[in-house]
């Protein structure tokens, strides 16, 4: 007769389902043929061995992390989805049902395992879908990131692009505010420089009326009209007299100028030839000429119409005549030359040239400001106003032209006089 424990083991040999016992430290203390069957091997080679050697490695850490304290918690557990490790290597697939309670004085854990074969296609199943769903979630994640960055981009765009236009609306209200303050300041130059040339114009003509008197005066002594004069007197007579002309000369250049800075002068502009304007000169500045046996040539074609006031150009070109004579040394050259200009068709030049002492190329750019003299001397002032050349630009520019200069030291000067051509090119 078999003993209980021998009965007992037979019978649980014979369940269709897999037994197994394990202590809390995990030792194998009995399981029934169907186990052994299901991971293969012996009752005496599972006896002793830790229940994680016949579960898979997935299983083994659920094991550890909640099938055990889920039983050490509650005494139970059902329905747990478990794989054991055949010997062979294969997952088996079960469902296992287990109790823990106390016996023989030690706790032990008592399970059931019920093979199943359709859930574990189900799980892999559910498995790929759920994989399958996390990828599909990872790519609108992806695209959801993309967006958002686009989004982030264009915001940020747009605030760059506000930016730059609160910039671009600043610097325009800088410029308006500047365009302003330099209309302002014009004015204020504009009002000062109309004061200045009516000041010089009265001062100029109250100035004249006495200088003339005096002029006047001197000529009656100097003709004997109150008396005999001694050679002193008259030469003293003859300074006054030289003075009262550099004085007046002085005023009426400055009030030429005045009058052209204010813009208070016409110009009766009309084709002139040129060599007219060079005829009516010549014998003004002869009697010079001929004292310091300067050789002057003309070399002006009688063809060359310019638009011009006739007036202004000659006192233009009296001017340059005047000033080539004064600083050509005796039996020196002066060339008056009119040709068309080369870089601009539509103008004609008049070149005064002199073989005289120059200017040093330092002065040249300044021999059109006002009061400006290349040599300081006394002598050389006596006999100019500094203002000749500052008066005939203005002129020829106030004519549509312009009046430039070049000058070698010692060698000589030019001095170049351009306007408009009176018959226009073709
Ligand atoms: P002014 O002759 O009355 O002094 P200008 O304005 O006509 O005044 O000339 C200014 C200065 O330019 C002269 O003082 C002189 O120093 C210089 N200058 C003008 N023309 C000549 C020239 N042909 N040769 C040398 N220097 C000249």
């Amino acid at each position: 007769m078999p003993n209980d424990a021998t009965a007992v083991d037979a019978l649980l040999d014979a369940a269709p389902c897999g037994f197994l016992s394990f202590t809390d430290d995990g030792t194998i203390r009995a399981s029934n043929a169907m186990l052994r069957d299901m991971v293969g091997g012996d009752r005496d080679q599972l006896i002793g061995e830790r229940v994680e050697s016949i579960l898979n490695v997935g299983s083994r850490i659920f094991y550890q992390t909640h099938f055990f304290p889920l039983l050490k918690l509650h005494g139970r557990a059902e329905e747990i989805f478990l794989l054991l490790r055949a010997k062979n290597g294969d997952d088996v697939a079960t469902l296992c049902n287990a109790v823990r309670r106390e016996r023989g004085g030690e706790w032990v854990t008592d399970c059931v395992f019920i093979r199943v074969h359709e859930r574990q296609k189900f799980e892999d199943a559910l498995l790929r879908a759920k994989k399958a769903a996390e990828d599909a979630q990872q790519v609108a994640d992806e695209q959801r990131r993309q967006v958002q960055d686009a989004n982030d981009q264009l915001e940020r765009q747009a605030l760059e692009l506000e930016l730059s236009q609160q910039q671009l609306l600043d610097q325009a209200d800088e410029l308006e505010a500047q365009s302003e303050e330099l209309l302002r300041q014009r004015a204020i130059a504009d009002d000062a420089n109309r004061a200045k040339s009516a000041f010089l114009a009265t001062m100029s003509h109250e100035l004249r009326t006495p200088l003339n008197a005096i002029g006047g005066y001197v000529q009656l002594l100097e003709l004997g009209i109150q008396g005999p004069i001694t050679d002193a007197q008259a030469d003293a007579l003859g300074r006054i007299a030289r003075s009262q002309r550099h004085l007046l000369r002085l005023i009426n250049d400055l009030l030429n100028l005045a009058r052209i800075e204010a813009g208070r002068v016409d110009y009766n502009l009309e084709p002139s030839a040129l060599k007219d304007i060079a005829d009516a000169i010549l014998p003004m500045v002869e009697p010079q000429l001929s004292a310091r046996r300067i050789h002057c040539e003309v070399n002006v074609p009688p063809d060359l119409t310019v638009m011009a006031d006739r007036e202004k150009a000659q006192q233009i070109l009296l001017n340059l005549l005047s000033n080539a004579t004064k600083f050509t040394p005796a039996d020196g050259s002066v060339t008056i030359s009119g040709a068309p200009d080369h870089e601009q068709p539509d103008r004609i030049c008049l070149e005064v040239r002199d073989t005289g002492m120059g200017i040093p190329a330092e002065r040249l750019a300044h021999v059109f400001e006002p009061f400006v003299q290349v040599d300081d001397s006394h002598a050389r002032r006596a006999e100019g106003t500094g203002l000749g050349l500052a008066i005939s630009r203005d002129l020829a520019r106030g004519m549509g032209g312009d009046l430039t200069a070049r000058s070698d030291v010692g060698v000589g000067s030019s001095f170049t006089l351009t306007l408009p051509r009176a018959v226009p090119v073709p």
